[in-house]
C-alpha cells in the first residue's frame, strides 16, 4: 500500500469515527422528538455526512426497502447502475448500506432521481437527509415554557425536533436544563430567527465541540476506540498521571500548555474543521484541506491576539514621544520604564529593553554589558 493509500484509509477511518462521535454528544441531552416520519428517523443525522462534497445537488442516495444494496456484488450493481443511467462519477456504500451515488452532471441527477427499478430490486432515490436540514441553536428561552407549546409552534417555523440542552449543576451535582434549545431545521439554510410567542430569538449555527481522547489527548475519538499509546494531558509523557507536576507541554502540539488548554492551536484549527463541516455540510476531510489552506494564507490568524514584540511597542510610542523635548522625553522613559519593566522575566531582558528606549528616544547608546554587571553587584 502506498503511503497516499494509507492517508485515505486513515482519513476514512476518522471520518466515520467523527461521525459516530456526533451522534454521542447527543447522549446527555434530553430529547423531544417531533420527527413523525419514522421511516427517515431510524438513519443517523449523520451518517451520510462524510460522502458529502462541494456540489451537494450531484448527490443522490439509493434503498432498497429489504436489502442492503451496499452490500451486494459491487461489480453488478456497478453494471446495473451504468445500464441505467451510464457511468457515474463516483458510486460508493454507506455505513447504513444505503448506495451513494455521485453524478457528472444536472441531466444525469435527474434521470437517478425518477430511477425506480435497478435490476431485481426496486429502489427508492432520495437526496442525502443532512443536505436539506440544518441545525441551530437558540438561547435565553425561559424554562416554564411547556415543551409541547414550544413544539407546536417551532413546527410551524420548519423546525421538525428540539432539544433543550443540559449542563451540570455543581450544586446538585445531576445536569439540569438550561435555557438553550437545539433546533434541528428542515431546510438547507439556517433561518435567521424564530419567533416563541411575541418574543423574537436569533439563531446561531450549532457546532459540536471537537471530542478529545481521554487517553492519548488526540482530537476526533474517545478513549475507548483510541489505538494511540497513552501521553500525559499535562506533560505529554507515556504516563497517567492526574497529579503530574512535570512542566507543562502539549501532547498535540508541544507548546508550554496542558493538552486540554483552550488556547492550544491544535485544539483551535479542529473547532474551525468542525465549524466548516457544519457550515459547509462537507467532509471531514474537505474541512480539514479548506481550514489548513486558510491558516497558511493568514498564518496569524489563529492566534487568540497578536501581542507586539517590546521592540515594536517603543517604536509604536516613538511617534508620540518626537513631539516632546528631550527633558518630556526623558519623564516619559521612566515612567515608561517602572511600567515595563517589571513585567519582564530577567536582568538581561530588563536591560536590553531599557537600552533599546533610551536609543530610541534620547539617542544614547547604553553600555548593556557594564549595567549587567553593576545589577548582579546589586543583587
Ligand atoms: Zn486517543
Ligand atoms: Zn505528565
Ligand atoms: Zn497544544
Amino acid at each position: 500500500m502506498s503511503d497516499s493509500e494509507d492517508i485515505t484509509v486513515i482519513e476514512k477511518f476518522i471520518d466515520s469515527l467523527h461521525d459516530e462521535i456526533m451522534e454521542r454528544t447527543n447522549i446527555n441531552q434530553s430529547v423531544i422528538n417531533m420527527d413523525t416520519n419514522n421511516t427517515g428517523s431510524e438513519m443517523s443525522e449523520f451518517e451520510s455526512e462524510s460522502d458529502i462534497g462541494q456540489d451537494p445537488w450531484q448527490y443522490q442516495k439509493m434503498s432498497n426497502r429489504e436489502e442492503n444494496l451496499g452490500l451486494k456484488n459491487p461489480i453488478l450493481i456497478q453494471k446495473l447502475i451504468s445500464s441505467s443511467i451510464g457511468i457515474v462519477k463516483d458510486l460508493g456504500a454507506t455505513r447504513t448500506g444505503h448506495l451513494m451515488v455521485v453524478c457528472f452532471d444536472k441531466h444525469q441527477f435527474n434521470q437517478l432521481s425518477k430511477l425506480k427499478q435497478l435490476g431485481q430490486w426496486s429502489v427508492n432515490v432520495f437526496q442525502p437527509k443532512s443536505l436539506n436540514t440544518t441545525k441551530g441553536c437558540i438561547y435565553n428561552v425561559s424554562l416554564d415554557i411547556d415543551e409541547t407549546d414550544l413544539q407546536e409552534i417551532l413546527e410551524k417555523q420548519q423546525v421538525s425536533r428540539l432539544q433543550r440542552l443540559t449542563y451540570y449543576d455543581k450544586n446538585t451535582k445531576t445536569r439540569v436544563p438550561s435555557k438553550t434549545l437545539k433546533l434541528f431545521f428542515n431546510t438547507a439554510e439556517l433561518p435567521p430567527r424564530v419567533l416563541i410567542g411575541f418574543k423574537s430569538h436569533k439563531t446561531k449555527l450549532f457546532v459540536p465541540k471537537p471530542t478529545q481522547c481521554f487517553k492519548c489527548q488526540g482530537f476526533g475519538h474517545m478513549q475507548r476506540e483510541c489505538r494511540n499509546s497513552v501521553k500525559c494531558v499535562r506533560c505529554g509523557e507515556d504516563h497517567k498521571d492526574r497529579e503530574c507536576k512535570i512542566k507543562a507541554k502539549c501532547a498535540n502540539c508541544n507548546g508550554d500548555h496542558p493538552a486540554t488548554s483552550k488556547d492550544c492551536p491544535k485544539k483551535i484549527e479542529n473547532e474551525k474543521i468542525l465549524k466548516q463541516v457544519c457550515k459547509e455540510k462537507c467532509s471531514v476531510k474537505e474541512a480539514r484541506t479548506h481550514v489548513l489552506k486558510e491558516s497558511k494564507q493568514n498564518p496569524l490568524q489563529g492566534k487568540k491576539e497578536n501581542i507586539p514584540k517590546e521592540h515594536e511597542k517603543i517604536s509604536l510610542t516613538k511617534g508620540l514621544f518626537q513631539q516632546l523635548t528631550e527633558f518630556d522625553n526623558f519623564i516619559l522613559l521612566l515612567i515608561m520604564t517602572t511600567i515595563q519593566v517589571p513585567t519582564l522575566p530577567d536582568n538581561v531582558q530588563k536591560v536590553s529593553v531599557v537600552a533599546n528606549m533610551v536609543l530610541e528616544l534620547l539617542g544614547v547608546h547604553v553600555n548593556q554589558e557594564y549595567i549587567l554587571d553593576k545589577l548582579t553587584l546589586i543583587n
